[in-house]
């Protein structure tokens, strides 16, 4: 499950950016390779709607070997007429091999199904087995942090191959046809940047470094375990500085040995959706799992500049003046660390309604059911969040 929360956790959120940007690497790598098969022309799916959002009603996911997170996430990204904007771009594999293995192709055809059909529900199950290839399986509880960073990378990576267009290269649409998707559109959209500052104690040196991130990985218990009161309070945490003395100190080069060090996070940039992550899931003090399943308010609304200071950011005021958040979804886990479920509590960016999708129920509800899942400390088989995801008020 989760990552380690509290202090440890301090420490693990470098390396998550970090294996995204390793990651992302090894990609360009497998893509030279790709981008050698021959090219395939320009065909799009010729039926896909405008959006996903609630064209002909809400359509469930059948439950297909313990598909609930991966069930949530679908919708969760179907739901961002802003992601769908960019799927709905995605050039159709010419062969019939490629189109099995296609993961955002496989997505459109879903997304395609739901929105075509009058059915309640309709079945995963291709999605599935294109993700089976991939080494995601079925009948395996996932963790809804770590498949969403899979997904994401597996979208990006296949929408990468050769059809993507370069950004700043001439690409004006024919014919009424829209422009391919453009890597950076779909990094702009869910991708955050924070500069990372580690500061000798001893002497005045300084290193500063520009880290991407998916997900704000939140610890909800500050260092001597206590539990985190609301959102804002595990934001400011997050972004508060740490000493890293006795064994966590630095070689410092100025000093010629290990030193003290303050190590401090600053804001750079937020993306157009951001998701935030509640590390409820506790791997400290034993081999043992545990739930953090305490009252964690969260806001509809979230203004980051009143929940910062300046000196937790880097960025100028244009950039600051959007960081006005409206909560999008809160992907909610109930159960345990080895037994557990998810659903997803999606807004309506069409409706403004609520609504709940859970497999192949969904149905609409109010702020009040939203809010049920703030989680409580004798909370056995209840809904807690575990993704949360705001959107921002304005689209630039
Ligand atoms: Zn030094």
């Amino acid at each position: 499950m989760g990552k380690r929360s509290g202090r440890q956790g301090r420490r693990k959120k470098l390396e998550l950016a970090l294996n995204e940007a390793m990651k992302a690497e090894a990609d360009v790598q497998d893509n030279k390779k790709e981008a050698e098969e021959p090219q395939a022309k320009e065909r799009r799916l010729p039926s896909v709607f405008g959006v996903a959002d609630l064209k002909n009603g809400a359509v469930g996911l059948y439950n297909v070997g313990q598909s609930c997170c991966l069930n949530s996430l679908l919708q969760v990204f179907f739901m961002n007429i802003h992601f769908t904007g960019i799927l709905r771009r995605i050039i159709v594999p010419p062969h019939a091999a490629q189109k099995r293995r296609n993961v955002p192709y496989q997505m459109l055809l879903l997304l395609e199904e739901m929105q075509c059909g009058k059915q309640k529900a309709v079945s995963p199950i291709d999605f599935a087995c294109c993700l089976s290839e991939y080494k995601v399986k079925l009948f395996v509880q996932h963790d809804a942090a770590q498949l969403f960073l899979t997904l994401w990378n597996l979208i990006k990576k296949q929408i990468k191959k050769p059809e993507l267009g370069v950004k700043g290269r001439s690409c004006s649409p024919v014919n009424g046809e829209k422009c391919p998707v453009h890597i950076e559109d779909l990094s702009d959209l869910y991708t955050i940047c924070v500069q990372e500052h580690l500061a000798c104690q001893k002497c005045s040196s300084e290193t500063k470094r520009n880290t991407s991130m998916l997900t704000l990985p939140l610890p909800v218990l500050n260092y001597n375990s206590q539990m985190l009161k609301t959102l804002e309070d595990c934001l400011q945490y997050f972004f508060h500085p740490e000493e890293l003395t006795d064994h966590n100190m630095c070689f410092c080069e100025q000093c010629g040995k290990r030193t003290p060090f303050l190590q401090s996070m600053k804001l750079v940039h937020l993306p157009q959706t951001l998701t935030i992550h509640l590390k409820r899931f506790c791997f400290e003090k034993s081999a043992y799992v545990h739930k953090l399943s305490h009252y964690l308010p969260f806001p509809q609304e979230l203004d980051f500049n009143a929940v910062l200071t300046e000196n937790q950011c880097q960025a100028g005021d244009n950039e600051k003046a959007a960081w006005q958040y409206e909560l999008f979804a809160v992907v909610a886990h109930s159960g345990s660390t080895s037994c557990g479920h998810y659903c997803a509590y999606i807004r309506s960016l069409t409706e403004c309604k609520w609504y709940c999708f859970n497999d192949s129920e969904v149905c609409q509800v109010s702020w009040d059911d939203v809010k049920s899942t703030y989680g409580h400390s004798s909370l056995h088989w209840g809904e807690t969040a575990y993704l949360l995801i705001y959107m921002k008020k304005h689209s630039q």
